[in-house]
């Protein structure tokens, strides 16, 4: 067996997309499960859908999320270059050898003439296909169009004589396809760049590619892929389709119904580990129902036996439980550094043993990074008020506004609050105004946490100091 070899090869045609993700993350644990080599192809050739800054958006995309490669356009490789513009001489030189063996051919016809096929087909309710005329052009003919310098593509040649095409895919079992439903595919355009079939092709070849792992929606040309093989004299690589990503609905997964751009997960404050930890479970399941799994757990435990067929439904309650484990899991003085870039800037000058402990005061029940600013603002914010109407009014009650002043009139001749002095100070709170349990605590932890369900009070109460604490508690007194 030879060694593996397998790769992502994304068209740098705008960003990232959540099932490229998958699709890259399944390629890089198999190649690291089976200790093989995970190699990055830019695949460019359709220049009319090249993008500014796709390539960049592409690498920062996967280097955020700590998908590597071994080989690919930044890192090179023995088999480079790893961009498909760069390699047009080979495509060419593989077309002439498919023309000499009569695999291929010259097709002449316009766009024009095409779209009226098109419509002729529709119209007849027949499947919509090239119909294979200038594959019928005589010797002489095709000649002589060749002569007169008249534009073409060419099409590779689709057998019909030798019944159904077989794709063994490791995932799906044989599929099966007629060739009446396989187009003489165009491999390569007029401009001189092949199809991305051709290029992929004769890519996974030149790289030693020996399994082909990427998403269902390249199924049906597989067939088009093995015939190419067949008529080059090569071995093909194993198939592995990945099943379609759904939304809840089970459509197909799609933008209108929420983000697909790997970098709109990074801006909303997700973390790496919970957006590849979920992903990693579109399609793939340990078997045990765990959950919960990280990268380097995931390179133990994947296989692609376990790799499912059906439509894997993308629910983003889902991720947002799993991010809000990673979040309360985490490290704080790390966590305080993924917050970096959504913390506010009056948070740049507290120093930073207080930043890591208003942090872990608030990162209780967040879900995502980006929450990060209003938490703090408690903290931050000298004068922050409640926000909820109905809490306001609660504590213009009688035994709140009671608990509220014997407050006041304990601080007065405390130094501090922090520690027991605060302690002390709640005991005196309880005794001047005669309440004790929820209605001791509730006022107070709204008039200085501003929710009913907060960071602990006591470590809320040492932030802020004696001074803040007075004034929360006056500002709520009528
Ligand atoms: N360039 C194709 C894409 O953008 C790759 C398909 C394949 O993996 O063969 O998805």
């Amino acid at each position: 067996m030879s060694p593996v070899r397998v790769r992502f090869a994304p068209s740098p045609t705008g960003y990232l997309h959540v099932g490229g993700l998958r699709t890259a993350l399944f390629n890089f644990l198999f190649a690291r499960a089976q200790k093989g080599k995970c190699i990055l192809r830019f695949e460019d050739t359709d220049q009319s859908r090249k993008a500014q800054g796709a390539e960049e958006n592409l690498l920062s995309s996967l280097a955020w999320a700590g998908i590597e490669f071994d080989e690919g356009p930044t890192q090179g490789g023995e088999v480079g270059p790893y961009v498909q513009s760069k390699r047009l001489e080979l495509y060419q030189s593989h077309v002439e050898q498919l023309l000499s063996q009569e695999n291929a051919y010259p097709c002449f016809c316009s766009e024009e003439e095409l779209t009226a096929m098109r419509e002729e087909q529709i119209a007849k309710k027949q499947p919509t296909r090239y119909d294979g005329r200038c594959r019928r052009l005589s010797k002489e003919a095709r000649a002589k169009k060749l002569a007169q310098g008249l534009p073409h593509v060419i099409r590779m040649k689709i057998i019909h004589s030798k019944g159904d095409y077989k794709v063994e895919d490791q995932i799906r079992g044989a599929v099966f396809f007629k060739p009446a439903q396989i187009d003489d595919q165009v491999i390569l355009k007029s401009d001189g760049y092949p199809t991305y079939h051709l290029a992929s092709v004769v890519d996974d070849h030149l790289m030693g590619i020996t399994q082909v792992i990427r998403g269902e929606e390249w199924l049906p040309s597989t067939p088009k892929h093995i015939q190419l093989y067949e008529y080059f004299g090569w071995q093909a690589p194993q198939w592995l389709h990945l099943p379609l990503l759904l939304n809840p609905d089970r459509s197909k997964l799609s933008k209108r119904q929420g983000d697909v751009a790997t970098a709109d997960y990074k801006n909303k404050g997700y973390l790496p580990e919970a957006l590849i930890n979920f992903v990693a479970l579109l399609g793939w399941n340990p078997g045990d129902g765990r959950e919960i799994f990280s990268l380097e757990e995931l390179i133990q435990e994947f296989g692609v036996e376990r790799v499912g067929k059906a439509g894997a439904v993308f629910d983003v309650q889902k991720l947002l439980w799993m991010n809000q484990k990673y979040i309360q899991q985490m490290e704080v003085s790390e966590l305080a550094k993924r917050l970096g870039p959504f913390l506010p800037p009056a948070a740049q000058s507290i120093e930073e043993n207080q930043l890591l402990k208003m942090i872990s005061l608030v990162r209780e029940g967040m879900q995502l990074l980006s929450e990060i600013e209003e938490r703090l603002d408690l903290f931050l914010n000298q004068s922050p008020d409640i926000k909820e109407a109905a809490l306001k009014e609660k504590l213009k009650e009688e035994k709140p506004q009671a608990v509220l002043q014997a407050f006041l009139q304990a601080a007065q001749d405390k130094e501090n609050v922090a520690g027991d002095q605060f302690k002390a100070l709640m005991k005196e709170v309880q005794q001047a105004s005669g309440c004790k349990g929820k209605d001791l605590w509730t006022p107070l932890r709204i008039a200085l946490t501003l929710v009913e369900q907060g960071p602990d009070l006591a470590q809320v109460v040492e932030i802020f100091g004696h001074k803040k604490c007075v004034e929360m508690v006056k500002k709520q007194i009528l």
